[in-house]
């Protein structure tokens, strides 16, 4: 499979499992736009290696999703370039853990506004390209938690479900237009987000940082095994090739039989 005339945006693509995929896109020979909060600084080596990698050139932007101006500056700059987004993946996201009680109320503005109304905004801003073009793949890295519950968690729960009614949304628009849109709904794969939560796991619990991780594992994902961002980008890549051009709406689990019962 090629990528080759493929133009990719993911989102937080620097990192964890926006980078798995952006390893995998490169390797397919996609040209990749990047975006995400850090300086360009701290992610030119990343930026190079990619770009030695596909060869079709890495553009990176510092961007917040969280922010529509800066969401609709990312596209001018894209289209400045005379690019269109064929390939749109939505991964960006954050994480608090926090009783409903004790949720910052502005955790929640957050997570909703990068978790899921940035999604809403790519989407926008990236379809008018893909129906001119007359093709178009939108992922949208979504989360067991998408799926089903846990305590602690509330506004993730939320703006993963909402990003799985947006994908059907969006997937009806354009079920005529050769544009897929899915939902990805990984269980836990070892990356800054959940490395946080297994540190916090580890220091509550009196237990090493490796003994932490197996225990968060062994409470919800089957297979004992942490899921692989370039797993991710395989599956995504998959989403991109003609077999999978009738595979659009779906919430595609990827989580070692978490969400089975
Ligand atoms: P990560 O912390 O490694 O990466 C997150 C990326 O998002 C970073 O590049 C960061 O710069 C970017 N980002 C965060 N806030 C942003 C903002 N306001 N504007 C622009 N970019 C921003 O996390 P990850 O685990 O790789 O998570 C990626 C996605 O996968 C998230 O949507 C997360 O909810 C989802 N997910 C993660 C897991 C997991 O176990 N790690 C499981 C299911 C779903």
């Amino acid at each position: 499979m090629t990528l080759a005339n493929k133009t990719a945006l993911i989102t937080g693509g620097t990192s964890g499992i926006g980078l798995g995929i952006a390893k995998v896109f490169a390797r397919n020979k996609a040209k990749l736009i990047l975006c995400g909060l850090e300086d360009i600084s701290d992610v030119t080596d990343i930026c190079r290696e990619l770009s030695n990698i596909s060869c079709q050139g890495v553009d990176y932007f510092q961007t917040n999703v969280g922010d529509v101006r800066s969401l609709e500056s990312l596209f001018e700059s894209i289209h400045a370039a005379h690019h269109t987004v064929d390939i749109l993946v939505n991964n960006a996201g954050i994480q608090h853990v926090a009783p409903i009680e004790d949720m910052p109320p502005a955790k929640w503005d957050a997570i909703l506004a990068v978790n899921l109304s940035a999604a809403f905004h790519t989407i926008r801003l990236a379809l008018p390209g893909m129906k001119q073009s007359g093709w178009g793949r939108i992922m949208n890295i979504a989360s067991a938690h998408g799926l089903v519950a846990s305590e602690n968690k509330a506004p993730y729960v939320a703006a993963k479900h909402g990003v799985i009614g947006l994908t059907k949304v969006v997937a009806l628009e354009t079920a005529t237009a050769n544009i897929t849109c899915n939902a990805l709904c990984p269980g836990w794969v070892r990356t800054p987000l959940v490395e946080k939560q297994i540190q916090a796991r580890a220091q509550a619990l009196g237990m090493s940082v490796d003994e932490a991780a197996q225990d968060l594992l062994a409470q919800k994902q089957p297979s004992l095994q942490f899921v692989e961002p370039e797993q991710i980008g395989e599956y995504c890549a998959f989403l991109c090739t003609d077999a999978a051009a009738q595979i659009t709406g779906a919430a595609l689990t990827m989580d070692g039989g978490w969400t089975v019962c």
